[in-house]
């Protein structure tokens, strides 16, 4: 039996805490008054399947990326990534702003000043690009996040010519911090 099951009071406790820690953070971020939030649109599930075992020619066992997965994994599904995107995206509506969800895909990987491609593994925090731009990891994803957000949406067009305001979320090993940019 689980600990959380032997000791419901206390799983009930986390979760209100989670929740609180929930609303508490979308209202900062709405309180920035950007137009629009931009946050990873992560698929829980797909992050949740263990990798493929691999093996060599000899049967030898290879590493398949499974501990890292595990630790990102363990921070999405303790944090609640999607009970927040659901809390920050109706706060944003009633406040006429709107949250853009992005493919996260390489976001971490690529060099927000640049665009040249730096391979990192999770356990690398700091983003160091031979272009000479060194920013911390979640930083540099969450520039990426909002480029590719404001590329791959409508907004662009509908903002040509306006100052815009933005915000970006950024999830950390198991905390989330937060971004903002104006530009
Ligand atoms: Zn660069």
């Amino acid at each position: 039996m689980s600990y959380f099951r032997q000791q419901p009071h206390i799983y009930q406790k986390i979760a209100r805490q989670r929740k609180q820690f929930h609303n508490e953070s979308a209202n900062r971020l709405i309180s920035k008054g950007a137009k629009h939030i931009f946050v990873e649109d992560l698929n829980t599930k797909g992050l949740t399947k263990r990798n493929k075992v691999k093996q060599d020619e000899n049967g030898k066992y290879l590493s398949n990326g499974q501990a890292a997965k595990s630790g990102l994994t363990k921070s999405i599904l303790d944090n609640g990534w999607s009970q927040f995107v659901d809390i920050l995206t109706h706060k944003a509506a009633n406040a006429g702003m709107s949250v853009v969800k992005v493919n996260p895909k390489n976001t971490s990987q690529i060099c927000s000043c640049c665009n040249a491609y730096v391979p990192k593994d999770l356990s690398v925090r700091v983003h160091e690009c031979a272009c000479g731009y060194i920013a911390d990891r979640d930083v540099n994803a969450a520039i990426n996040i909002k480029k590719v957000g404001w590329a791959s949406s409508s907004l662009k067009n509908a903002q040509v010519g306006q100052p815009a305001r933005e915000a970006h979320t950024v999830i950390c090993d198991s905390v989330w911090e937060y971004v903002t940019m104006y530009c």
